[in-house]
């Protein structure tokens, strides 16, 4: 990591398991200038061609989906893990190293057309957001662009991701 807001994340090595290098945004967020300097580079990002909505991934994607959806005044939508929304929803499953795992979104959360954009805190091998991808698009949403403070780009999560616009600040 050798861009600017690498310095405000805590890597805890063998989390939460052997092998795995844990980047660790609490350390981030918990830094007033670490927190407004990740939210003006994202808002930098769109400011030219704003989300009409925005759709956080449970649960570090809610944190700066929320604040983002503050600064272009748009609403925020959530995409949470399965069993926790209480209206009608949509899911879709998708593989992890061991086992699998829903994400669920409302089916009524976005109108027809409107182009969204999806936040994450990380992406690693990319299923999350491919799964996020296609449940907007379910939904009947437009996905604008993808999101993420941190990349670790030796997973190549964006080879998932193919012809959809990602950014993220952080490469790793
Ligand atoms: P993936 O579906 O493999 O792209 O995993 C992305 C999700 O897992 C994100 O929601 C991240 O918060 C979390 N995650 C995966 N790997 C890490 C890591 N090394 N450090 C912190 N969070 C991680």
């Amino acid at each position: 990591m050798s861009q600017e807001l690498s310095k405000y994340i805590r890597v805890i090595e063998d989390f939460p398991k052997p092998g795995i290098s844990f980047k660790d945004i609490t350390t981030l967020i918990g830094d007033p200038e670490g927190f407004q300097k990740t939210l003006d580079e994202l808002e930098a990002l769109h400011k030219d061609n704003p989300p009409d909505v925005i759709a956080g991934i449970e649960s570090r994607g809610f944190i700066f989906g929320a604040a983002l959806a503050d600064r272009f005044g748009c609403g925020l939508v959530l995409v949470r893990k399965l069993g926790k929304l209480p209206a009608k929803t949509f899911s879709e499953t998708y593989e992890l190293e061991y086992g699998s795992a829903t994400l669920e979104v409302h089916t009524d959360a976005f109108e027809s057309g409107q182009r969204v954009l999806i936040i994450d805190d990380l992406l690693a091998t990319g299923g999350t957001a491919a799964a996020t991808v296609r449940l907007v698009e379910k939904a009947g949403g437009e996905v604008l662009a993808l999101d993420f403070v941190i990349e670790l780009d030796f997973l190549a999560g964006r080879d998932k991701l193919a012809g959809y616009t990602i950014y993220s600040l952080v490469h790793t």
